[in-house]
């Protein structure tokens, strides 16, 4: 692993706001030293302000979970990446399989999103991923090519100096069934070349690769030791401040020598 590693804790549709300033002042407490780890948390966009003005003086960023792809304007219920960083946001998941599945956000959608979220200076965490009958059926690396292909159109090396991919294979998301290192390595290591070839290979380097899908304080360690895995996108467990605490301490002990 090269990369300084980056723990992002996505809590979904999850916390009113006073329930996240307990989580986040929960985790503060319980963070010994987040020096030499990024720590990213990403509560409800109705939390979003609150978090990010408890964290400010943390070492700990706010990511949103969405945004739409216009800047602002007659979009009844959406949110822009404009309004997002005036909320405190450095970071948003984009292309999360929930949605991807429930909301049916098809790839171009995706693209349009991963741009104005650049074009609004945001770092973007891009989620990919297979489903368990694309896995069945041979084409992992099919659905994941065509995912980076769209989402990442139009995007040039001096866009994404913060950019993020997120391998989340649908089958193991909130499942409890994680993929295996040697199923994370194969596809990890099959993105960085993708993207080495998409741009070139500094540019692939640099973009931090994180695994997501039922990670746990139990599995950290062995995804974080994991061939091209720069970070973990942690779920269900993430809701847990001491579990998450528990995860980031795991990242950073496996980063230093
Ligand atoms: P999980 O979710 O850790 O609960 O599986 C991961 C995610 O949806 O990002």
């Amino acid at each position: 692993m090269t990369h300084r590693p980056l723990i992002v804790g996505n809590w979904k549709m999850n916390g009113t706001i006073g329930e996240t300033l307990k989580r986040v002042t929960a985790i503060d407490r319980q963070l010994e030293d987040g020096a030499g780890i990024d720590i990213v948390v990403a509560p409800p966009f109705t939390a979003l302000y609150s978090a990010s003005v408890a964290l400010q003086d943390l070492p700990i960023k706010v990511a949103a979970q969405n945004l739409f792809y216009e800047s602002e304007g007659a979009y009844t219920g959406e949110v822009s990446g404009s309004f997002l960083k005036d909320v405190g946001c450095d970071y948003v998941i984009i292309g999360h399989s929930e949605r991807r599945h429930i909301f049916h956000e098809g790839d171009e959608e995706i693209n349009r999103k991963v741009r104005a979220a650049l074009a609004a200076e945001l770092a973007v965490i891009f989620c990919v991923g297979e489903t368990d009958k694309e896995r069945e059926g041979g084409q992992t690396f099919e659905r994941i090519e065509e995912q980076l292909r769209i989402g990442l159109q139009e995007l040039h090396v001096h866009d994404i100096e913060d950019f993020c991919i997120a391998y989340e294979p649908v089958w193991a998301i909130g499942t409890g069934k994680t993929a295996k290192p040697d199923q994370v390595a194969e596809v990890h290591d099959w993105i960085r070349n993708y993207l080495a070839k998409r741009f070139d290979a500094p540019t692939a380097n640099s973009i931090r690769l994180l695994y997501g899908g039922s990670v746990k304080l139990g599995n950290a360690e062995a995804l974080m030791k994991t061939s091209n895995v720069d970070g973990l996108l942690v779920g269900g467990a993430s809701l847990d401040a001491d579990e998450f605490v528990g995860i980031v301490e795991v990242a950073g002990h496996v980063e230093s020598p």
